[in-house]
């Protein structure tokens, strides 16, 4: 349920609201908006549906939120959330361009790199510093060494970096060297890894599984959020289907959909999605025309050298050319990169 406040009710009328939610054993998840605050009530409905909330002072209305997910859907909130990610906003107007190798391998592939995402236009850096891979014996990352190469990568160039958690216990460490803390698409359903990311301060990028569909992806995003994170970004990157031409399918139709039910931003990961470094660049324009609030992508210095993902990363020209694009294609539709 959630309740919505009057324009103007004071920060007194608020608290009462709140503290009569907590006393009935509820959750309340406060959103201020431009015009109006509203309160998203969680917990056994049964103990705050019949409170006679009209009564409260400072309160317009009462109403039930039908859909599954409460906190990130759009009922709850109009306005689309603009997430500050070190001075870099997300969701809105903004375009956000996340790129880097898929894992860290060397402090200088990882500096240079970052220098180029930073030149040519892009505002976050990723690098995996714990991987999932399929197979036992493939790389799997360079661990809590590869957070610190990605602290130090943002220590030269200033920008902020998205690296995945794959393990509660690595939570805290993650959350500390990390700016945004990525759910990879394999977890997208561990439910306790996401109450964890829920409850740290860090951004969470949350990675739709391959085989989820888009009501379970704002599930999982309502896991974090209703654990005490509001600042979720989504990311569609591509799901199975039959065709074996492409690593998976690229769903960009999950884009306006997402974007219809909740206020939260997605990206888009044409990587992962087509495991084929030629279908970057066409698939990342096509997210930005479809409305996509940024782009996740696998760039390599030396893709034929890379540790894991070569096939499906674009090289630094590559990525220079895609930028030049992207810049080109954002006027004609009035979007701003941030
Ligand atoms: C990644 O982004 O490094 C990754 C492993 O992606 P996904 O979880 O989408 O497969
Ligand atoms: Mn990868």
């Amino acid at each position: 349920m959630m309740i919505v406040m009057k324009d103007g009710a004071s920060e007194r009328e608020i608290q009462h609201v709140i503290e009569k939610l907590e006393n009935v054993g509820a959750k309340a998840h406060v959103s201020k908006g431009k015009y109006k605050t509203v309160i998203g009530a969680i917990g056994d409905r049964e103990k705050f549906i019949t409170l006679p909330w009209e009564a409260f002072p400072g309160v317009e209305k009462a109403v039930p939120i039908l859909k599954p997910f409460k906190l990130v859907s759009r009922e709850f909130r109009q306005e689309d959330s603009i997430l500050d990610v070190r001075g870099v906003k997300i969701g809105g107007n903004h375009f956000t361009v996340m790129a880097g190798p898929c894992s860290v391998e060397t402090e200088e592939q990882m500096i240079s790199t970052a220098e180029l995402v930073k030149k040519e236009g892009g505002s976050i850096l990723r690098g995996g510093a714990f991987k999932p891979r399929t197979s036992p014996y493939s790389f799997q990352g360079l661990g809590v060494e590869g957070l610190k190469i990605l602290a130090k990568a943002r220590e030269e160039t200033g920008l902020p970096v998205v690296t995945e958690v794959m393990d509660s216990r690595d939570v805290e460490i993650v959350a500390e060297l990390a700016d945004i803390v990525q759910i990879g698409a394999r977890n997208m359903q561990n439910f306790l890894l996401l109450k964890e990311v829920g409850m740290q301060p860090k951004p969470v990028l949350l990675k739709r599984g391959f085989s989820n569909t888009i009501e379970e992806l704002l599930m999982a995003a309502e896991y974090v959020v209703s654990s005490g994170n509001p600042n979720v970004i989504m990311c569609e990157r591509g799901i199975r289907t039959f065709e074996p031409f492409t690593r998976n399918t690229l769903d960009l139709s999950a884009v306006p959909a997402v974007q219809s039910l909740s206020h939260l931003p997605i990206v888009v990961d044409p990587s992962h999605a087509t495991g084929k470094s030629e279908l970057i660049e066409p698939l990342c324009l096509a997210a930005l025309a479809a409305g996509a609030d940024g782009i996740l992508v696998e760039v390599h210095p030396n893709p034929e050298e890379a540790w894991c993902d070569g096939p499906q990363s674009i090289d630094f020209n590559g990525f220079a050319h895609l930028m030049r694009q992207i810049k080109s294609l954002m006027r004609a539709l009035e979007k701003e990169l941030s």
